[in-house]
């Protein structure tokens, strides 16, 4: 199928979207858990049977191969609808709390609620997990559910735009497209919940508009995410996935091991190992390659290569550039320092600093002395090394040999912690966030007997009970 053209939401049509979505879930409709599971079996089917348009759309916008897509975007966002529509049913279903001498009588029971109609704003990365997986859970929950995707994803917001509403019910689940202008319109209304998944510049105006309106955010940030080192790891096995969880996407992914601090004896070692999986990978270059993706605009294009540009590190692998192609080449740095332009903000690109230190000890310093990162990465065979590094920091994950894959998991939370993020995402969480957890009783009058000393006058027998 052809892209259809990317359109604007007008801006002035968007409280009218949002009071008919509000209408609409006041009718009591996404209460059914029957109805809950055939919205999320139309989610499914919508992503089965646009497995090329999804993939063409991600080729336009970030040059991306096909098969990138589907491993990186594809199975995950499947996999969360699937644990979604199994689960629903036991998730939603109220709880009574355990017997309790004094309570039991009143049948204390937690409601799970949907929190009404909310809004998921996303970023361009992972443009297809980070909308619908969560949305997945916010249609298990009950919710209402506005999609706002990012203006630098035309073709992905453009398709999603046209063909959800032929699969899921148009009066519950909408799509908001646009930039800056209709954000912020978004932003000046009232939502059941917020989820923001982008940067932190962005996450600080999300978060002060949203208290304006007491709305409750979760937020999925980024930062600099590192990994560490130990001489004694699977050099090879290492080097491979360090590489694929950086270059996927062209560097530009939330968790991507952005820099690598490495003991200083074992640096060039480690770099060597590394350049060779890229002669791998990319046996041509990989500017002449279909598996590596490009940047995603010209902004973000000047913004890596400026950074580049003012390392005092060693380019020992790649470091050239087309402005044309958005094209960045893979490159490895070595010999970076704390105070190096690769290390003043989140890379977001496919270049890696590699940090020398002297021991594992420097290298958990550097950790705790910034922001705590989205993920943590340590490659090591040696349980003490491991250890060491994930009980001495924090950290949104803490993966061991291997990068990204922690995103697949079904079960785990996807989330940050402080300036990565707060709240998680992925399965059961993702319905915990969209869930107002409300507590109900019904104490009937019998047991007022019982309760006769809660009511004035206050006696002194009364203190004491
Ligand atoms: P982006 O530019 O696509 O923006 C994200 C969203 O914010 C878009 O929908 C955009 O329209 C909106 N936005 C932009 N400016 C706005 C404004 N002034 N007011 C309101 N909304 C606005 O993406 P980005 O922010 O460049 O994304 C990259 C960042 O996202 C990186 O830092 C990355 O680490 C982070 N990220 C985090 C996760 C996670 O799960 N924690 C996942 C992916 C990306």
């Amino acid at each position: 199928m052809t892209i259809p053209a990317y359109v604007e939401t007008p801006v002035e049509r968007i409280p009218e979207i949002r009071d008919s979505l509000e209408k609409a879930f006041r009718s009591g409709k996404t209460k059914s858990v029957k109805y809950r599971k055939e919205q999320l079996l139309r989610l499914a089917y919508f992503v089965k049977d646009n497995v090329k348009p999804l993939q063409e759309a991600l080729a336009k916008d970030l040059g991306r191969a096909d098969a990138e897509t589907s491993i990186l975007e594809l199975g995950n966002t499947l996999g969360d609808i699937k644990t979604s529509y199994e689960n629903v049913a036991k998730w939603a279903k109220p709880e009574r709390l355990p017997f309790m001498f004094n309570w039991f009588a009143m049948k204390p029971t937690l409601r799970k609620e949907p929190k009404g109609v909310v809004l998921i704003i996303f970023p361009f990365n992972y443009p297809i997990w980070l909308s619908l997986g969560p949305m997945a859970g916010a249609i298990a929950a009950g919710c209402a559910v506005v999609l706002k995707p990012s203006e630098l994803t035309p073709a992905y917001s453009a398709l999603i735009a046209e063909l959800l509403p032929k699969y899921l019910d148009p009066e519950i689940y909408t799509v908001v497209n646009g930039a800056v202008p209709q954000a912020t319109k978004l932003l000046e209304l009232r939502w059941g919940q917020i989820l923001y998944t982008g940067g932190g510049r962005v996450g600080q105006i999300i978060l002060s508009a949203a208290a304006k309106t007491l709305t409750p955010v979760s937020t999925e940030l980024g930062g600099k995410s590192p990994a560490v080192i130990d001489p004694n790891c699977d050099l090879k096995t290492s080097a491979k996935r360090l590489i694929w969880g950086k270059m996927s996407n062209s560097g530009q992914t939330c968790v991507a091991p952005d820099y690598v601090l490495v003991p200083k004896a074992f640096e060039a070692q480690f770099a060597q190992a590394l350049k060779e999986v890229l002669y791998d990978f990319y046996p041509e270059g990989a500017g002449k390659s279909d598996s590596f993706s490009h940047m995603i605009n010209g902004g973000h294009f000047e913004r890596v290569k400026g950074l580049l540009d003012a390392t005092h590190g060693e380019i020992v692998y790649g470091g050239s550039s087309d402005k044309e192609k958005l094209f960045i080449e893979p490159t490895i740095v070595t010999g970076v320092k704390a105070d190096d332009s690769l290390m003043s903000e989140e890379i977001f690109g496919p270049v890696l600093p590699i940090v020398p230190v002297e021991d594992v000890d420097e290298a958990i310093e550097f950790i705790n002395a910034r922001d705590h990162p989205l993920a943590l990465y340590i490659f090591s065979k040696s349980a003490a090394f491991k250890s060491k590094v994930i009980e001495n920091t924090q950290s949104g994950s803490a993966i061991v040999n291997d990068t990204l894959i922690h995103g697949a998991v079904e079960g785990f939370p996807f989330g940050g912690v402080g300036p990565s993020g707060s709240g998680a995402h992925k399965g059961k969480f993702s319905f915990d966030m969209f869930t107002h957890i409300r507590p109900t009783l019904d104490n009937p009058s019998w047991v007022e007997m019982m309760m006769s000393g809660r009511y004035p006058p206050y006696t002194v027998a009364k203190a004491s009970s």
